[in-house]
């Protein structure tokens, strides 16, 4: 580690850096943080920065949800930036990022950071499977300009059109640009199905490497579109006719001679997968429920899941389909699996840590994931979606809330006091967006009763 901090303190004399970024995410899935000195670095690298706890319970209001487990009396975290996570901004002059661990007064792990929980589980894991679990996050957003006040898509980009890339290549090539500087690289860039909506592919990497990726994916992908006078989103559902902006996790067991674990070419079901591998998505399917509300986790997540729109509706696997919530790609392309039920509003320390602690549950549990799905699932009735053993994802975030209430194998996972803490913000923005009125609503029943 210290050889670390020193190579970090190099970095910043040679590039000539003045500020560093101390981030780390909240519950709600916002980047939080502060500006530092460059003469405070080293401190910070062996000390932390003080925050109060409170900071992490904010809903998506940015308001203090009610009775929240870390209140004005609970004290500081500090928070530890990792020296493997230094990054210069591309955008900004003499500006580096770094990523924090938090931890407590006494130097131990703060049992609220989300990253500390992911790096913990990760041990156990590795350990578990005798291997390295490789991710790849794929992130669906769009880019939106205003007009007479309203937003609205930035361009008339059809899906996979070359027209599409080209109205939108400045901004996708200054976001890769930005994005590789930062040490982050990128496979495969298209223009998404909805009109302004773009897809980047993130290049596989390490569990901890890919999540820190997509924390940057999430701020630079906007910080990039406000220079060039649009407002670039992740939010799940911006528009009920358009397509909705996925997040995709691809997920993949590597051992140390670089061997792939989840593959067998004798599989019977012939998808190339190992016994390792349909017990993972085992562990996935049983636990659906509690890891879409943690990888789905606001208001808006639910209206985008809506059957015939690409984004599952049902928990099910299956290969070359994609209305399934787990998706095998076909067998040309080296084996893994896709995780296709969480959005841009997620904590990603958090999906990641319950991605892995599901598919753990399902191979140290051996529990098999029963037949895949080779049909559109959006197509079929109630009644054979009952005959088929299938159910639906939650549909609002309340019923995503229960489900995750219940799951005490998550809840370990990711500790008590984030996933209670996590619950109750989620809860209170549930609330807020129960109780508003939309100017429709008023508009249609003020006009029928
Ligand atoms: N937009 C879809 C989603 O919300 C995914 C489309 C695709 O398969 O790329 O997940
Ligand atoms: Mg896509
Ligand atoms: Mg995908």
């Amino acid at each position: 580690k210290n050889s670390q901090i020193e190579n970090v303190l190099k970095q910043v004399e040679e590039n000539n850096i003045e500020f560093i970024r101390i981030e780390f995410l909240d519950y709600a899935g916002v980047t939080r943080g502060r500006t530092i000195r460059k003469n405070r670095l080293r401190a910070a690298m062996e000390k932390g920065v003080n925050f109060s706890t409170a900071i992490m319970s904010f809903d998506v209001f940015d308001e203090y949800i009610p009775n929240p487990m870390y209140g004005a009396n609970d004290g500081d975290f500090f928070a530890v930036p990792d020296p493997e996570t230094f990054a210069i901004l591309p955008y900004r002059k003499n500006t580096a990022r770094m990523l924090c661990d938090l931890v407590d007064v006494d130097g131990s792990l703060w049992p609220g950071c989300p990253r500390g929980a992911l790096k913990r589980l990760l041990k156990e894991l590795e350990t578990a499977l005798g291997g390295k679990l490789y991710m790849a996050y794929e992130q669906e957003a769009y880019l939106l300009k205003e007009e007479n006040g309203k937003r609205v898509p930035a361009d008339n980009s059809h899906c996979f059109s070359s027209d599409g890339i080209d109205i939108q290549e400045e901004f996708i090539q200054s976001f890769v640009y930005s994005m590789e500087a930062m040490g982050v690289e990128t496979e495969q860039i298209s223009s998404e199905y909805g009109p302004g909506q773009v897809e980047v592919n993130l290049k596989y990497a390490p569990s901890l490497k890919a999540t820190d990726d997509q924390v940057t994916f999430m701020h630079v992908f906007k910080q990039v579109a406000r220079s060039q006078d649009l407002i670039g989103t992740l939010m799940p559902k911006p528009f009920s006719n358009l397509a909705g902006s996925g997040l995709h996790v691809h997920i993949s067991l590597y051992n140390e001679e670089g061997d792939n674990l989840f593959k067998d070419i004798t599989d019977q079901k012939g998808f190339d997968l190992s016994e390792e591998a349909y017990y993972f998505i085992g562990g996935l399917l049983k636990h659906a429920r509690s890891l879409i509300a943690v990888g789905a986790p606001s208001a808006n997540s639910y209206k985008r899941m809506q059957p015939g729109s690409w984004a599952p509706a049902h928990i099910c696997y299956g290969s070359a389909n994609r209305s399934v919530l787990v998706r095998i790609p076909e067998k040309r392309r080296e084996r893994r699996f896709e995780f296709r039920g969480a959005d841009g509003t997620c904590n990603p320390y958090l999906l990641t840590t319950c991605l892995l602690a599901a598919g753990l549950d399902g191979i140290k549990n051996k529990i098999e994931p029963g037949e895949p799905m080779d049909v559109d699932v959006s197509s079929l009735s109630e009644v054979e979606l009952l005959e088929k053993g299938v159910n639906w994802v939650p549909r609002t975030l309340d019923e995503a809330m229960d489900a995750l209430e219940e799951d005490t194998i998550l809840a370990e996972s990711i500790g008590r006091e984030i996933w209670e803490e996590f619950i109750k913000v989620k809860r209170t923005e549930s609330i807020k967006f129960t109780q508003y009125i939309s100017d429709w609503e008023l508009q249609v029943f003020s006009d029928r009763f």
